[in-house]
């Protein structure tokens, strides 16, 4: 059953190149949800810190461990942000090779230690699960190595309500990931402290259309060949 589950999961893995469908017409109006609202994506509320992912660093790589449940869930996610996009603003492919991936996505048994001058948000959703998601940067705004988001597991294991907790977290931190850099006061979005969806609401959407509109001051570290 779990050799049937992985080799499943690598195999759609292999073939994944994610990518929302690009509009021909990309005039400014059809990138946008007509009636979402953005919560922001400013890290610390400072309208100085943006982070994106920008288009020369697509796709973006996602490292996911092959051997847990991570990678369906992070597909998943990944599946789901890049869904509201209506310009093809982003793409993200999941690879096995955690040493050339822009995120770094894993499920751990407990969160580990802050890292000191970092981009840190946490989740905290429905006591069964937690998540957060890091990036250090150096002072001229350049990320010093991937960002890496952790889910942590706080339930029984194999429990329903652990298994969409950790979809749920992960498709949230990958929302901190992509560079929403804030949470939602708005229980209705998935960028809520506590998150209870799994899907995006149209602020949701709107905010990531909004972030990949948005000069980036924020850089990704630079890639070695
Ligand atoms: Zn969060």
């Amino acid at each position: 059953m779990r050799t049937g589950a992985l080799g499943l999961a690598a195999g759609a893995a292999a073939a994944l190149l994610l990518a929302a469908a690009a509009c021909s017409d990309q005039s400014p109006n059809t990138c946008f949800d007509s009636n979402g609202f953005s919560y922001g994506f400013y890290l610390g509320a400072d309208t100085a810190l943006v982070f994106h992912w920008p288009a020369s660093r697509m796709p973006v790589r996602v490292y996911a461990d092959p051997a847990t449940v991570t990678r369906p869930n992070v597909v998943a996610g990944l599946q789901t942000w890049l869904g509201a996009f209506h310009c093809g603003e982003a793409s993200a492919t999941v690879t096995g090779d955690s040493t050339h991936a822009d995120i770094i996505v894993r499920v751990v048994g407990t969160l580990p230690p802050q890292p000191v001058r970092a981009i840190t948000l946490g989740s905290d959703s429905v006591g069964v699960c937690v998540g957060r998601t890091d990036g250090t940067y150096d002072t001229t705004l350049t990320l010093e190595g991937p960002v890496r988001s952790y889910i942590a597991p706080l339930g029984a294991p194999d429990s329903v309500a652990l298994s969409g907790c950790l979809r749920m977290t992960t498709t949230h931190e990958l929302g901190h990931a992509l560079g929403i850099l804030a949470h939602s006061p708005d229980a209705a979005d998935i960028m809520y402290t506590t998150p209870r969806r799994s899907t995006l609401s149209v602020n949701d959407r709107y905010t990531l259309q909004m972030l990949y509109h948005t000069t980036a001051t924020i850089r990704p570290f630079p890639l070695t060949p």
